[in-house]
């Protein structure tokens, strides 16, 4: 272990009074901009049993997957002979636990929030649950069962249409109960949704920069009638000058603010184009993300340094007849001189096999791949009101796939 680490790990352990006697801190798992992540042993995980409720854990962890074998575990499962030699049903313990440390120069009520939210979501399947949190003057650590899980890097070029539906569907199950509670995460994206490719299970984690669904009371355009926000907006538009010779001088509209945090790449087009009141969709449209970045084996698939490059990106695939109906839907206007941002822009199935260097050879795309690109396109929707939900897209046919 690395010496600055092996530090850190010394001054959590002292931090907290009676912390070698809970835990045992094994390695350091992950680091981030908020937190940096543990891995640990549970030295009392016997004594939870009252606070934690190990069938109920069982059918949790299990639902996802009707297919999952209990065997492949990936915390230690513990099988006890009974005195008349019967074998008890398994009870999963967590007795690895991921400790989470929660940077000092974090707000208390964003750390707050991060608590709450998770103890909301407690039950909700695919979510890794918190199992408890301390907290010692201004440190917090937050304690969640270990979850194995490998580097997306390492898996994604090799997963079948069939597995990215099985993917889909455990990332899918767990953002389902997650929006039932009117969450949204916000930062959907392949570090943050752990999966164990052998397994094929996988838990969403990271509820920083969760929020609830309306937390912004500022009204936005998406939200009006399509008929009024039309009128409106043209009389709106015939009012200014056309701003066709760039960026209007002495602009004396309010200027936008809205939440745009998450992870450049995979924000929403409304969360670029500042949409007010934005839903749980801004997290199906990570999804999409993630979906086109498997199937065209490219990661990261967006780069930009900056929002108004995220927005280049996404006009040129779109194309900017349909990117600016989607900057209309927030009240923006979107106008471009740049000339890879084409009218039309491509489909979703070109970029796929140029991005596979398979539009030269004349291949097409699978069957199956097909398919997969049906579903994206649902995802991708521009319009958020019309992008398939997250419960809507477990009864879709794509993430049937691979179920039996
Ligand atoms: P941050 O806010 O710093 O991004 P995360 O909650 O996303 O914190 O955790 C950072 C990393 O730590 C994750 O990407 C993952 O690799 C690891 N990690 C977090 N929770 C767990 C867990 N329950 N089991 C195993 N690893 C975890
Ligand atoms: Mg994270």
């Amino acid at each position: 272990v690395d010496a600055n680490i092996q530090h850190d790990m010394e001054k959590l352990q002292s931090a907290f009074p009676g912390f070698r006697n809970m835990y045992r801190l094994i390695k350091r798992i992950g680091e981030g901009t908020f937190s940096t992540v543990y891995k640990a042993e549970d030295l009392v995980y016997d004594q939870y049993d009252n606070s934690w409720d190990m069938e109920k854990e069982n059918e949790k962890w299990t639902a996802p997957l009707k297919s999952f074998n209990s065997q492949s575990s990936t915390t230690i499962d513990d099988t006890s002979q009974t005195q008349t030699g019967q074998t008890q049903p398994r009870r999963r313990r967590p007795k690895y636990v991921a400790i989470k440390k929660i940077y000092v120069t974090s707000s208390p009520t964003r750390i707050l929030n991060e608590l709450e939210l998770l103890h909301v979501l407690r039950n909700c399947p695919s979510v890794c649950p918190l199992i408890t949190a301390f907290r010692q003057t201004d440190q917090v650590i937050a304690i969640l069962p270990y979850f194995r899980h490998a580097d997306f890097r390492e898996y994604f070029r090799k997963m079948t249409v069939p597995d990215m539906a099985i993917y889909l569907r455990c990332l899918f199950t767990a953002l389902s109960s997650v929006h039932s509670h009117n969450i949204l995460h916000r930062d959907i994206k392949p570090t943050n949704f752990l999966y164990d490719p052998v397994t094929r299970r996988g838990v969403l984690v990271d509820f920083g920069l969760a929020e609830r669904e309306g937390g912004d009371r500022t009204p936005c355009a998406c939200h009006e009638d399509p008929l009024v926000r039309k009128t409106r907006l043209r009389a709106a538009h015939n009012a200014s000058s056309a701003p066709n010779n760039g960026y209007p001088k002495g602009d004396t509209r309010p200027s936008r603010r809205a939440n745009r945090a998450g992870t450049r790449g995979f924000r929403a087009p409304e969360v670029l184009f500042k949409c007010t009141e934005q839903t749980t969709k801004i997290d199906i449209w990570s999804v999409g993300v993630i979906l086109l970045t498997i199937l065209s084996r490219r990661f990261p698939f967006f780069n930009s340094a900056d929002d108004v490059e995220a927005l280049i990106e996404i006009a040129t695939i779109f194309g900017q007849r349909r990117m600016r109906a989607a900057g209309v839907l927030h009240g923006c206007m979107l106008e471009t001189t740049i000339p890879t941002i084409g009218m039309q822009g491509f489909n979703l199935e070109r970029i796929i096999l140029w991005s596979t260097c398979r539009s030269d050879t004349g291949e097409t795309l699978s069957d199956d791949e097909k398919k997969a690109v049906e579903f994206l396109n649902r995802c991708l929707d521009l319009d958020p009101s019309k992008r398939i939900s997250a419960e809507e897209a477990l009864e879709h046919d794509f993430l049937k796939m691979g179920m039996d």
